[in-house]
């Protein structure tokens, strides 16, 4: 068993946020309020859904992308430009294909200035060192997936980064290829046998973030924000069926699936929060009702750990953390310390007939989602009971980008149209009213 303690500061964070302006004008908050320091000696795991701003947090580090406002410090010099320490690890490496998996490897090298020779050498002793021995004169088209993913590591580790940063690094991969490389990589880490100092991996993948991290960072969507910020202190390698890893996991679902922000906080530290929380227009997980209802089906036998049931299903935090939150927003379940159950309404929703599940989710969205609301209400105002999609992209548009926007409207006009509030017609690109005749008349 092999533990490492964090020492010295490699990067910190100070009031970071990131935004983009619109095609429209209209700026959007990714991240808001960032405080974060790395230290020496630690794997850190950024978890979180898709879409709360890991990328662009990794990438800001990483110095490829700037902060709109706040500072980040690269061994406590204000960063301006690249960050000379760090070497990113994507999901899928952009290998060059008329290259060797030496020259490949070497091309980091190259870019950092360093003679031919000893160029060379590094990169066949990191090619040794990340398993691709012998495979030095293949060319890209000759490797798998996961031999392909190994030279892109080797490429990143042989300009011996500080920080090494990877961006889900092994979710392009199969199950198996990504169990070895993830294991190889904690030996070469614990091993000591590549000169990085700290490790920063992106992640959503709970039990990964759990495997392999000394801290891990849960950020929330909408804006990303720091969610949660622990050490995971258990000693590598670690065994997934052990309590204390499943008390972690239980920990981290938690604090994902806990609705509020503030009672997080108090969740984390018993300080009190005094930042001020900017009025939020409430952000539809982008889920099909098909999904939900299968979900809550699913749920009749099985609710309780929410972990256990992820496992059960083979369902990865990004498949399964937008259906919850759906779910919830139509109170059909319910989160407890980590465990989901039905409540009331979502035990009728499962014995209810088609006609009744409809009703009950008419009445479910209507209370509950802001953007339903607003369509049902617009349209019953309107004369012709139409209004044009446009009409609530443009009211939603400086809350979202404009992808996120499209999303929004979709998954709302998806849930009217299922309750049978309303319908798209998508020659003239207008939402309609249901008729009550059509509303009770469905056989
Ligand atoms: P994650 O990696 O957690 O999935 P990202 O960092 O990739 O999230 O993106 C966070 C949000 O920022 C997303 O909503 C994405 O659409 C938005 N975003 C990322 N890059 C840009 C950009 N260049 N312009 C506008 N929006 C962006
Ligand atoms: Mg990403």
């Amino acid at each position: 068993m092999v533990t490492k303690t964090a020492t010295q500061s490699l990067v910190r964070l100070q009031d970071v946020n990131k935004s983009y302006l619109q095609p429209n004008g209209q700026t959007i908050s990714i991240l808001d309020s960032i405080n974060l320091e790395l230290s020496e000696g630690e794997i850190v795991a950024l978890l979180g859904p898709s879409g709360s701003g890991k990328s662009t947090l990794m990438r800001m580090i990483a110095g490829l992308i700037f902060p709109s406002g706040g500072q980040i410090y690269y061994r406590n010099h204000p960063l301006k430009g690249l960050n000379p320490g760090v070497a990113i690890i994507f999901q899928t490496f952009a290998l060059y294909p008329w290259l060797t998996v030496l020259e490949n490897v070497e091309l980091g090298l190259k870019a950092k200035g360093q003679a031919l020779e000893f160029r060379r050498e590094k990169a066949l002793r990191m090619i040794d060192v990340i398993g691709l021995d012998g495979f030095e004169g293949a060319y890209p088209k000759e490797l798998s997936g996961g031999m392909r993913q190994r030279v892109g590591f080797a490429r990143a580790l042989a300009v011996e980064p500080e920080l090494l940063c990877m961006d889900e690094p092994f979710s392009a991969l199969d199950v198996l290829t990504a169990e070895n490389l993830r294991t190889e990589l904690l030996d070469l880490w614990l091993e000591k046998r590549i000169p990085t100092k700290s490790v920063l991996i992106v992640t959503h993948s709970i039990e990964e973030a759990v495997t392999l991290a000394d801290r891990i960072i849960v950020l929330g969507r909408n804006p990303g924000r720091i969610r949660a910020d622990f050490k995971v202190e258990i000693p590598h390698y670690r065994d997934r069926k052990s309590a204390e890893f499943e008390a972690f996991v239980d920990r981290i679902y938690r604090i994902i699936t806990h609705p509020d922000q503030d009672d997080i906080q108090q969740l984390i530290s018993d300080q009190k929060s005094t930042t001020r929380e900017p009025v939020k227009y409430q952000s539809l997980p982008s889920v099909r009702i098909g999904a939900i209802a299968g979900f809550v089906e699913i749920l009749e036998n099985r609710q309780g750990d929410l972990y256990r049931l992820a496992q059960e299903l083979l369902l990865e935090l990004d498949d399964i953390f937008p259906i919850i939150e759906a779910a919830k927003m139509m109170q059909l379940v319910n989160l407890q310390e980590g465990d989901i159950y039905l409540t009331e309404i979502g035990k009728k929703f499962i014995e209810g007939s088609i006609d009744q599940r409809k009703q009950l989710i008419r009445q479910q969205i209507l209370e509950n989602i802001r953007l339903v609301k607003q369509i049902h209400a617009s349209l019953t105002a309107n004369p012709k009971q139409r209004v044009s999609k446009d009409f609530f992209l443009e009211l939603i548009q400086s809350h979202f980008s404009q992808d996120e926007a499209d999303r929004q409207l979709n998954t709302a006009i998806d849930w009217g149209r299922y309750a049978e509030l309303y319908g798209y017609d998508e020659p003239s690109g207008e939402i309609f009213l249901e008729s009550q005749e059509e509303q009770f008349n469905v056989s």
